[in-house]
């Protein structure tokens, strides 16, 4: 049975691979998805991972399901739904370098997760479940994956909330707001950028952003901070942890990294022990997801780019 069952979006990254002989830009194609990055982490940790989701039932789709399966994840939740295309992002590099995306969801396979999709074992079995924000920008999902995270926190299961807020996939900033708001109290883990810290408390301060967050619910709360580290809140205090400077190349999939590698740290602790973690345990968990999250920037993509145990271990031997 999977110690971290996740469920969520699964979808094509078409990323920037340069121009082809007769000056065409090319595209790669990458698996992409937030929640399937962080079981990929854990996985390679050697931790069960297993996903539920939905992909069309085109090639893409199969590819996605494919690649779970290749990362060590249990890909035995993945559905396919036989008339809307699997979830599709292009990612556009400007003259300066800068990222936009493109997305084909409108809907996207993802967004069609309907209650009878879910494989219920998956979740019955799990000692943790991970869920994001995509779920929520439109229904099926929306309904499908509240329900499933509220049922399984009242049966006692570890919940953990990465809401992964991509402005363009909202209709307003509000309606994100309120839903990522309304899925707070479900979570005793929460995983949180500063700029979504910053939308849900209107703090700019780590610290105190935290602990507003810390108010609504969830038992630990963390900040990623990208090159300047973490920060986090729980019961008995608060701060920051360093980063490990690195060559970065690439910050696609840190955050991911950085909470893979912090649930593959908390994974068999009950809600109670969660909740009355030290705040040494804590620091001690949050340096080995910073050095996940570093490491996962010094190589390109997603699920290619979670380091191993051993490459964790030795960073700032
Ligand atoms: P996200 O915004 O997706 O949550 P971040 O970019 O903040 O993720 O990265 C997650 C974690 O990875 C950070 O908290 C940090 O520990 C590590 N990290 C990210 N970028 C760097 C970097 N350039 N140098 C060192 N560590 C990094």
């Amino acid at each position: 049975m999977p110690d971290v069952t996740a469920v969520g979006e699964l979808l094509i990254d078409f990323t920037p691979a340069g121009f082809g002989a007769d000056g065409a830009m090319l595209f790669s194609r990458q698996p992409g998805g937030a929640p399937a990055n962080v079981l990929a982490m854990i996985a390679k940790l050697g931790a069960k991972a297993a996903f539920i989701g939905k992909v069309g039932e085109d090639s893409f789709g199969h590819f996605l399901k494919e690649t779970l399966t290749g990362a060590g994840i249990d890909a035995s939740g993945v559905v396919f739904d036989k008339e809307i295309h699997t979830t599709l992002a292009f990612v556009h590099l400007d003259s300066k370098g800068d990222r936009s995306f493109s997305f084909c969801r409108n809907p996207g396979a993802d967004l069609m997760l309907a209650k009878d999709d879910v494989n219920q074992e998956l979740v019955d079995g799990c000692g943790m479940l991970h869920f994001g924000s995509l779920s929520f920008t439109s229904e099926p999902c929306r309904s499908t994956v509240l329900e499933l995270v509220s049922n399984a926190r009242h049966a006692g299961k570890v919940i953990s909330f990465d809401p992964n807020y991509r402005k363009l996939l909202w209709k307003s900033e509000e309606e994100a707001k309120a839903q990522i708001e309304n899925a707070l109290p479900l979570a005793d883990i929460l995983k949180v950028s500063e700029e979504e810290m910053t939308l849900l408390t209107k703090e700019t301060d780590v610290l105190t952003g935290a602990a507003e967050l810390s108010k609504k619910g969830p038992s630990i709360v963390l900040v990623t901070m990208g090159a300047e580290g973490a920060a986090y809140s729980c019961l008995n205090g608060s701060g920051t942890v360093k980063p490990f400077p690195v060559k970065t190349i690439d910050t696609t999939g840190a955050g991911d990294a950085f909470m893979g590698a912090m649930l593959h740290q908390l994974k068999g602790k009950t809600k109670e022990e969660l909740a009355n973690i030290t705040e040494s345990e804590l620091r001690n968990a949050i340096e080995f997801a910073n050095k996940a999250g570093a490491l996962a920037t010094t190589k390109h993509g997603g699920i290619p780019a979670m380091p191993t145990l051993e490459e964790i271990n030795a960073l700032g031997q």
